[in-house]
């Protein structure tokens, strides 16, 4: 009884991470949610931003939750789902790793009766309930758009453009790439930009992306424009190119608003980034959650279609927002990163 007051305490603390499972949610009284984060180095923002959001809507929500990251392990990731369906979870959600092994756990959840929800990354041919995430093809869209008004504030002429693509086992990747490419693709065929290497980055390997980008700089040294899907990938090519002395002269792109990727726009080295507010993601995965272990219906605004497994999934999707800059202050303003982080990279 004590251990259960303490946990009780805790989780009124923020901090429910270490909760033993002994919730009330398998009994049907208080909903159970768990959540299985990727990784913490594929971007900043899941465990800066994403944990916190949504750790803060379960509280608000007044339900019991656990919040895990695999670490980019998908051994791992299966045995957390695992661990916590006999936890005893109304609700899985979770942002795969690739669409296989989501798959996979998303299927083991349906058969305990667990309800899912594919959070951020559409798991394909899966079975979740709900997805929630962002536009993400406007997200490349802007991302493309944003590597044109760059190079042409600069005036460079006759860009040679390289791009580095998210992880090829991400769907989101292949979104933002369908956005950004729907942008250059009418410049490289009109003769205006001039097409440069192209290659996706396994899971968004940060180091990885170093090694190709040095290796697309010494083959094309004329490289003027990276579109790079995130501002890990974007902080890799700018490394690169500070080895060169010729960091802030060729825009690089980004997503995510992390405070790296701000640093470096404030800095002159990076043209934008794609702020996309979590906070907003959090809450509507939260809400849909929710209801799902309440058995209630929940409102969505978008379907979107699954191509592996024909099927429409109902989906809440929020807008992204290019930051330059002239308005990183948006994303102070809305309180996703503190002046204070901005000027001190803590
Ligand atoms: C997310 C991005 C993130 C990337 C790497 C994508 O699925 O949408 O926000 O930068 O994964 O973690």
């Amino acid at each position: 009884v004590a251990s259960a007051t303490l946990l009780a305490s805790l989780t009124a603390c923020g901090d429910s991470s270490s909760d033993d499972g002994s919730g009330t949610g398998s009994d049907g009284a208080t909903p159970r949610i768990g959540v299985i984060l990727p990784d913490s180095k594929s971007s900043a923002r899941w465990e800066t931003a994403d944990r916190k959001y949504l750790a803060e809507a379960f509280e608000a929500a007044g339900v019991e939750y656990d919040i895990q990251n695999a670490q980019g392990d998908k051994q791992d990731f299966q045995t957390i789902a695992d661990q916590m369906i006999t936890n005893g979870v109304n609700v899985l959600m979770i942002v795969n790793l690739d669409s296989g092994t989501g798959k996979a756990v998303l299927e083991k959840a349906k058969s305990q009766g667990v309800a899912t929800i594919d959070y951020d990354r559409l798991t394909l041919g899966g079975s979740a309930q709900y997805y929630v995430s962002f536009d993400n093809t406007e997200v490349g869209r802007l991302q493309g758009e944003g590597l044109a008004a760059c190079l042409e504030e600069k005036g460079v002429e006759q860009p040679l453009v390289a791009t580095l693509n998210g992880s090829p086992t991400d769907n989101n990747a292949l979104l933002f790439a369908e956005g950004y490419n729907g942008v250059l693709d009418p410049k490289y065929d009109a003769g205006e930009y001039t097409k440069g290497p192209d290659q996706s980055v396994p899971d968004w390997d940060n180091a990885e992306a170093t090694t190709i980008f040095e290796q697309m700089l010494t083959s094309e040294p004329g490289i003027n424009g990276v579109l790079a899907a995130n501002d890990g990938l974007g902080n890799a090519a700018i490394a690169v190119l500070r080895k060169q002395n010729r960091n802030g002269e060729v825009p690089v792109t980004g997503q995510d608003a992390t405070v790296q990727g701000l640093q470096n726009i404030l800095a002159g080295d990076q043209c934008m980034t794609v702020y996309k507010a979590v906070k907003k993601e959090a809450e509507a995965a939260v809400r849909l959650a929710v209801s799902l272990a309440r058995g209630e219906e929940a409102e969505t605004n978008a379907t979107v279609h699954d191509p592996e497994g024909d099927r429409e999934v109902p989906s809440v999707l929020e807008s992204p927002e290019a930051i330059f800059r002239d308005n990183v202050k948006d994303v102070v303003e809305d309180g996703y990163v503190t002046k204070e982080e901005l000027c001190t990279g803590e």
